[in-house]
């Protein structure tokens, strides 16, 4: 799966699961915008693609900034000339049970997640409609599958990024520009590891292959969908996630 010389932004890539994200595509020959609210880890990220003789650059960005988008996406095409991959992939939690959630905590992770999906996706595709090429992909969440408890916010956010995906895509299909959503499972992350213990152990233990996922298991998807193996393949969701909520 070649992707010498496409240009990708990967959202959240200071760590976790984009920054794997980040060095699997520059791996597979992409130049990449390292965007994260953490400038200093996206900057490691940066080094850590050079030293795969790939190029880079970090930008902070906050997703759910129209302003920061704008910047992060006219980076890329300023600095290497074009955007063909776009990865929405920063995340965060703040889970509680609905009885307890504040607004606060309800309305912070929307605009992340829903907000900044649609900020970044509305930004992208305008360049890529143009170019008439480009591939997008969403990261959403087995959680906006199967709903678990504590994240009315997340799994809504979630699912909703499904359906946002399923528009994208059919807006953006006539210029050649593929949409696609990816569902991880049960991934091991800082995300994952601030979780109760045994909470944890209940969800790995709910796993078909019996072991959580690792990042670099979203990333190779991740590049199928940035591929040309998946041209044919737009509005779709990959659950990748051990064959957990099958
Ligand atoms: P993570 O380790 O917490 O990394 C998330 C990254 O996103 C962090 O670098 C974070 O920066 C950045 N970020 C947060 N808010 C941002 C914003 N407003 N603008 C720009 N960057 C922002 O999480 P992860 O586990 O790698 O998760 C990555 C994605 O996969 C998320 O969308 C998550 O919901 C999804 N996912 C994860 C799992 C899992 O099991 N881990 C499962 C399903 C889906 P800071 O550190 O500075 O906040």
């Amino acid at each position: 799966m070649d992707l010498t010389n496409k240009i990708a932004i990967v959202t959240g890539s200071g760590q976790g699961i984009g920054r794997e994200t980040a060095l699997v595509l520059a791996r597979h020959g992409a130049d990449v915008v390292v965007a994260d609210l953490d400038i200093e880890a996206a900057e490691n990220v940066v080094k850590e693609i050079e030293k795969l003789g790939r190029k880079a650059i970090a930008c902070k960005v906050n997703v759910g900034n129209k302003n920061d988008v704008n910047r992060m996406v006219n980076t890329a095409i300023e600095t290497f000339g074009d955007l063909d991959i776009l990865v929405n992939n920063a995340g965060i939690t703040r889970d509680a049970m609905m009885h307890k959630m504040t607004e606060e905590q309800f309305d912070q992770v929307i605009q992340v997640h829903m907000k900044g999906t649609f900020l970044c996706m509305q930004e992208a595709a305008l360049h890529m409609r143009k170019q008439g090429k480009g591939k997008i992909v969403n990261i959403s969440s087995i959680s906006g599958k199967v709903g678990n408890m504590g994240q009315v916010n997340y799994a809504g956010a979630k699912a909703g990024i499904i359906a946002m995906t399923k528009v994208a895509a059919r807006e953006s299909a006539r210029y050649q520009v593929n949409v696609n959503a990816i569902q991880p499972g049960f991934i091991d992350s800082d995300m994952t590891r601030a979780m109760p213990e045994d909470i944890r152990q209940a969800r790995i233990k709910d796993i078909p292959l019996q072991r959580p996922g690792k990042p670099e298991d979203i990333a190779n998807a991740v590049v199928f969908l940035c591929s040309d193996y998946s041209n044919y393949i737009t509005g779709t969701t990959i659950e990748v996630a051990g064959g957990r909520s099958m």
